[in-house]
């Protein structure tokens, strides 16, 4: 009888409870241990011998032993957990299903197999938790992981915190039954989600990364649209913005706005004589001049070419004229050397024009004006500073 030789094994898989049953029965049998050993054939336990009652009890035991073993070797059954707890249960007609199954088979067949035996004891399993039960319960924990991403934006719990939450869930949903396989999906899915939430987390990281570069590539972009490469000062584009907002803040707190243009004189002459290189540095030389005059409440720009504009706010024309001057004599004063071969050269001077903006109908012929009064400049000696006259 092959089938009674092979070990009682667990690993028959997927049976819920059937080696507690298995041990719980054969200790019974014994009436000591579930070690089926001690039940030897032609031995009588001890305890059967005691009384008339055990001994009853274990001459039916054993004889329900004894139906098992022929059962399982009648159908050439394997002595495994499933077989033996299936033969146990349709010969005492403890599982009134299996009984009907297996009578159902042997009117038919008249034998049945290991093959049989599992699938009727899987289906028996499956009564035990049932797929529309347990579909339902991880409909539900679907819905909170859900629930509980949206909570990730949140609050970043941390991945124990969200586990042990999970987990809470779980025993509301299954309660005290087998639950392993419904934990161990949730552990699962818990363990999924957590993945999950590392790479969003992963992705917002890049995604912040990404944005951050875009801005400060967008930011490099916007600072060199607006900003002259060779000075370092804001170009003539920027000056139209600074000028809408200087404008507007003048007129709100009834504040004083003039505007001065300054061109180099003969600047074509500097290049010529000393290489546009020279021409280059006396360009960024005068722009710094021009940026030291500067604060919060007045700007400067390049305009173009040897042009700078300039923006003061808080002053009368008259006291721009007189700040423009300054700086005028200022460079009229310096005698440059060219640091290109030491040479002295001859002096740097410009000529400018200012207006007063808030005395014309727009800025735009307030910047006319002071170009006029620039060019009258230019036409009476330039290295000097012209008003523009308001009747303009
Ligand atoms: P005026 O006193 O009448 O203003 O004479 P000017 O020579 O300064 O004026 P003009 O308009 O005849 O010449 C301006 C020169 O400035 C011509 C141009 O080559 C030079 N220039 C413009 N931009 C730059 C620059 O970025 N670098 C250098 N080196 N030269 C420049
Ligand atoms: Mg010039
Ligand atoms: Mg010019």
């Amino acid at each position: 009888m092959t089938g009674m030789t092979g070990a009682i094994s667990p690993s028959a898989g997927g049976h819920h409870g059937l080696t507690d049953r298995l041990a719980r029965w054969a200790k019974g049998l014994s009436g000591r241990t579930e070690t089926e050993d001690d039940i030897a054939e032609g031995e009588e336990p001890q305890r059967a011998r005691a009384g008339t009652a055990a001994n009853r009890e274990v001459v039916r035991r054993r004889q329900l032993y004894n139906d098992i073993g022929d059962f399982l070797f009648a159908h050439d059954l394997d002595l495994t957990p499933v077989n033996f707890s299936v033969a146990l249960d349709y010969l005492t007609g403890a599982n009134v299903g299996v009984e009907k199954a297996i009578k159902a088979v042997l009117m038919e067949r008249g034998k049945i197999t290991n093959g049989w035996v599992e699938a009727l004891s899987a289906g028996q399993r499956a009564d035990e938790v049932t797929p529309e039960s347990l579909a339902s319960m991880l409909d539900k924990v679907e819905e909170n992981l859900t629930h509980f991403s949206g909570l990730m934006h949140e609050s970043r719990n941390s991945a124990k915190d969200y586990g042990a939450a999970l987990q809470e869930h779980a025993k509301d949903l299954t309660g005290e039954g087998d639950n392993e396989p419904v934990l161990a999906r949730l552990v699962g899915l818990t363990r999924s989600m957590v993945e999950k939430t590392r790479q969003v987390e992963g992705q917002l990281r890049e995604n912040q990364k990404q944005t951050q570069a875009l801005k400060s590539s967008l930011e490099n972009a916007r600072r060199a649209a607006e900003h002259d490469h060779l000075t370092g000062l804001p170009n003539r584009r920027a000056f139209e913005g600074v000028l809408r907002e200087e404008l507007a803040l003048a007129q709100e707190n009834g504040e004083q706005l003039s505007v001065a243009f300054c061109d180099i004189d003969h600047f074509k002459v500097i290049n010529d004589t000393h290489g546009h290189d020279t021409g280059d540095r006396v360009l960024k030389f005068v722009a710094g001049l021009l940026s030291k005059a500067s604060d919060d409440r007045c700007h400067v720009a390049r305009h173009g070419g040897e042009e700078f504009v300039m923006l003061f706010r808080g002053k009368t024309a008259g006291e721009t004229c007189e700040a423009v001057d300054r700086v005028r004599q200022d460079l009229a004063g310096r005698s440059l050397v060219n640091r290109a071969n030491g040479e002295r050269m001859e002096r740097v001077s410009f000529s400018a024009g200012v207006a007063n903006v808030l005395a014309y109908e727009d800025p735009r012929a307030a910047l006319k004006a002071a170009d006029r009064a620039l060019y009258l400049a230019k036409e009476h000696g330039r290295n000097r500073v012209y008003l523009a006259a308001e009747a303009d």
